[in-house]
């Protein structure tokens, strides 16, 4: 079935929802069709069968395009998919309080949609520049009866990751999920042209703002908490041009394992995803050369990149009671390639 295919479907289901999720969603996969309110498609399409993983969203070749960093999924062409108007809740996760770094956008705002329509409070944090995106999310979280609190800052400040941490716990009245997947990627082709500013910025970001949030979470993480990290195929199988980012990855992987080890006898597990290409902001504002960028995911067995909404349920099922006895684990989606 090609996209259209699907597409259409979908909307002879009539489960595509009005207003602000029919705004947001990318237009190649809505339809503006009256029905039910966001939410409530992927339900019904499983309902009624099989969707095939190779068809369901776009391949390669892409448009070219870049923005500066941090980038927009706003702006993105066509626009990533993060559950807008398919993530069906079923109360996994009723009254979790949740923090999720980078949540405005790709992976963290799946798992922001997806927690919220699972029966969560939820609080994204964020740089200033991404309020665009952000206030979309907040307006998701909302909408899906969930109260939403948004952090905007650097978590390159140390300070700043307590302050993000106290903020959230203050406004949710607690904290039990973090959610550790704010990332800086910038590709360079060799790594005399990565300064020791950039390093440092990558480094910052990726290991040391993880290593704060947790010391600052950690007093207010009970039995049953959980700890999520967004680790990468990059962890294992590093790219060439992508130096400083995938040694930061495989760092993630390994402070995951360490962690797991360390809380369980808290009872706090600690379990990372490791997504491969994945169609979010952060790989059309330096994250990817143009060459790669046009052929995004071309190179998976599935030939095309994943769209965030494609894990937004590993994050539910990473936090979910019910996945009880898994920690120190790192759970990949990667088209076919890559073993985390
Ligand atoms: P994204 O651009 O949507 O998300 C990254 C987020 O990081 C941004 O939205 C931004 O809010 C946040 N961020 C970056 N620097 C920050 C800072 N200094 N302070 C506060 N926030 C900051 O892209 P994404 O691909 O969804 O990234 C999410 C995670 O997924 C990252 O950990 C990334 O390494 C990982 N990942 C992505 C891919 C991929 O192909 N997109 C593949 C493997 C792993
Ligand atoms: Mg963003």
């Amino acid at each position: 079935m090609d996209s259209k295919n699907l597409y259409n479907r979908r909307q002879a289901i009539g489960g595509i929802g009005v207003g602000l999720a029919s705004l947001m969603v990318n237009p190649a996969f809505s339809a503006s069709s009256a029905g039910a309110t966001a939410g409530s498609t992927a339900g019904a399409d499983a309902g009624a069968g099989l969707e095939d993983p190779v068809s369901k969203y776009p391949k390669p070749p892409f448009k070219e395009q870049s923005q500066p960093w941090p980038g927009l999924a706003a702006k993105m062409e066509p626009r990533p998919d993060h559950g807008e108007a398919s993530y069906k809740g079923s109360n996994r996760l009723a009254g979790r309080k949740a923090l999720i770094t980078g949540g405005d956008s790709g992976m963290g705002r799946a798992a922001a949609i997806a927690y919220a329509r699972e029966g969560a409070d939820v609080a994204i944090n964020y740089l200033p520049a991404e309020e665009e995106d952000a206030k979309e999310v907040v307006e998701l979280i909302k909408k899906a009866g969930r109260k939403a609190v948004a952090i905007p800052g650097d978590l390159r400040e140390e300070a700043f990751c307590q302050k993000m941490v106290a903020e959230a716990v203050r406004q949710l009245g607690g904290l039990d999920i973090l959610v550790n997947n704010a990332a800086r990627q910038q590709t360079q082709k060799s790594i005399l042209d990565i300064t020791s500013e950039a390093f440092d910025a990558t480094m910052k970001t990726n290991i040391y703002a993880p290593f704060w949030t947790v010391k600052a979470a950690l007093p207010h993480l009970k039995p049953g908490a959980v700890i999520i990290a967004t680790s990468s195929e990059q962890a294992t199988d590093p790219s060439a041009e992508l130096y400083d980012y995938a040694q930061t990855k495989a760092a993630t992987t390994s402070y995951v394992k360490s962690l797991a080890k360390q809380l369980a006898e808290k009872g706090i597990r600690v379990n990372g995803v490791a997504p491969g290409p994945i169609w979010t902001p952060l790989q059309v504002s330096g994250g990817a050369t143009m060459e790669k960028l046009k052929n995004f995911g071309g190179d998976t067995p599935f030939k095309r990149p994943g769209q965030p909404v494609e894990l937004a349920s590993i994050y539910v099922q990473l936090a979910a009671s019910d996945g009880s006895y898994a920690t120190g684990q790192i759970y990949g989606a990667s088209g076919g390639n890559g073993q985390p």
